[in-house]
């Protein structure tokens, strides 16, 4: 995964030796000397990502991630503050100042090459995830207007677990954690792995110093586990170890410290780390919600036309290159607008939310029902022939007529029917469309109507 890197210092051998880095490494790199010529940059080239140095003449890194993180052109682009070892203060100063990441000069291969992966990699996922709602806003999906930014989405009920084998360790870590979540630990084992799928955790923190258990065995497992997969994992490392922690990185695992642990560092990662998955959750949740509103209705909670159209597309693509028949039911209320007109608008909705549950309880799970129009609705039937079809409308129309429909407390239950056309494609109909199918299915529900209506026609 390749990335273009913006490297920002006032001193020309510091920009020159990253810029070497992370050319050995193919990234793309872009370089800038002071704030604004950073700021100026940005603007026009849209960096993945942004490594700033905070000490420098007129503008500082702080300032210049400020001005980033509060443009909302520039607010997604990650940063990495680069800070004198020796100011400690200075690296919490940066998250405080938006930064997504802090390194400390002289800057290791190691720290370098993996924060800088680990942010590209999350800045990929969010991209992807915006442009997907960037898309349905496209498409006049509603959205959910939720805007939490990313600064403020630390969750306030996080749960975290940590393995580690020492009591001791895991004390420390709790006082250190202090109001951050609620903690669970674990001593080891080899259960460790499986036990982490029981629960939703938003962090998982693991040792990779343990005596009887293997932490990166442990991380392996957490990322091939369905449940675990996307949870952040934090592993802990003892200074010098730096092939297990290459090994820990090259798994996936988001972010390390090293033993002995700054207490404020560590406190700083685990924060990101939460405010990180929160955010992604809000974003997939947001993309779900909009997805959702985008495919059913709102009155029935059935899918609607479009959604039905264009899933109908493949399903007899499918069904096609199977040599399978599939069914349709076209089906339409019975005067349906003299319910309208004598108990009003309100009692026709319940009757249309009642005949949508009364077809969704007589269906397969393979069926899928859509509300085609006003009191309109189709049943899609896969590998189902037209005898079977038939029969499954026959019982649908009996359903609705033998039971009266409630339409409020006003009035006594209102005896309602349902007209059925019934149309299926053939494997030697191959290329049939969807609309082809629907159009032969409505004009057997016509000559239902004209035939009487409360009854089932089969398309010729
Ligand atoms: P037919 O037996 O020939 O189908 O007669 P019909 O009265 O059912 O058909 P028509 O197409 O004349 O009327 C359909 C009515 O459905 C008119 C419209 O006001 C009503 N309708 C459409 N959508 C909704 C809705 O969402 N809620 C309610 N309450 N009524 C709706
Ligand atoms: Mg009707
Ligand atoms: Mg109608």
């Amino acid at each position: 995964m390749t990335a273009r890197v913006l490297v920002v210092d006032d001193v020309p051998p510091n920009v020159k030796l990253l810029e070497a880095k992370l050319n050995s490494e193919y990234f793309d790199v872009l370089t800038a000397y002071s704030g604004p010529e950073a700021l100026d940059i940005i603007a026009r080239e849209h960096p993945d990502i942004v490594l700033l140095d905070v000490m420098m003449p007129g503008m500082d890194g702080f300032e210049v991630c400020r001005r980033i993180k509060s443009d909302a052109a520039t607010a997604h682009i990650p940063v990495i503050m680069v800070t004198a070892l020796d100011q400690p203060s200075d690296r919490v100063a940066g998250l405080e100042a938006g930064a997504d990441d802090f390194l400390t000069k002289p800057v290791q291969d190691l720290a370098l090459f993996a924060r800088v992966k680990s942010l590209v990699r999350l800045k990929v996922m969010l991209d992807e995830l915006r442009n997907r709602e960037a898309t349905g806003a496209n498409m006049g999906w509603e959205n959910p207007d939720d805007n939490t930014p990313f600064e403020q989405s630390l969750p306030t009920d996080a749960s975290i677990l940590i393995v580690d084998e020492q009591e001791r360790v895991m004390e420390r870590i709790a006082r250190a954690l202090g109001g951050v979540g609620s903690l669970t630990f674990l001593n080891g084992g080899d259960d460790v792995a499986d036990r982490a799928r029981e629960k939703n955790f938003d962090l998982i923190i693991v040792s990779l110093t343990m005596r009887n258990t293997d932490g990166l065995r442990v991380c392996s497992k957490l990322r091939t586990f369905e449940e675990t997969r996307h949870v952040p994992i934090l592993v802990m490392v003892d200074d010098g170890n730096s092939k297990m922690l290459v090994r820990a990185l090259e798994m996936g695992v988001n972010d390390y410290v090293v033993r002995p642990v700054d207490r404020m560092e560590f406190l700083a990662r685990v924060k990101t780390q939460l405010k990180r998955k929160e955010y992604s959750d809000k974003l997939w949740e947001k993309f779900h919600v909009s997805m959702q509103l985008a495919t059913t209705d709102a009155v029935t909670g059935l899918y609607n036309r479009h959604y039905l159209t264009s899933h109908m597309e493949t399903r007899l693509d499918t069904a096609n290159i199977a040599g399978k028949p599939l069914s349709v039911l076209m089906m339409d209320i019975d005067h349906f607008k003299a319910v309208n007109d004598t108990y009003g608008h309100a009692a026709g909705d319940m009757v249309l939310k009642e005949f949508a549950n009364r077809i969704a309880k007589n269906i397969r799970g393979v069926d899928l029902a859509a509300r085609y129009g006003g009191e309109e609705f189709v049943v899609m039937m896969p590998e189902t022939a037209t005898d079977w079809a038939t029969m499954i409308g026959d019982r649908l129309r009996q359903e609705v007529c033998d039971h009266p429909f409630d339409i409020g407390r006003d009035h006594d239950p209102i005896t309602i029917t349902v007209s059925i056309g019934v149309a299926t494609s053939f494997e030697e109909d191959a290329g049939m469309t969807p609309g082809q199918l629907l159009e032969s299915a409505d004009k057997a529900l016509y000559k239902a109507k004209e035939g009487g209506r409360n009854r089932v026609i089969v398309a010729n």
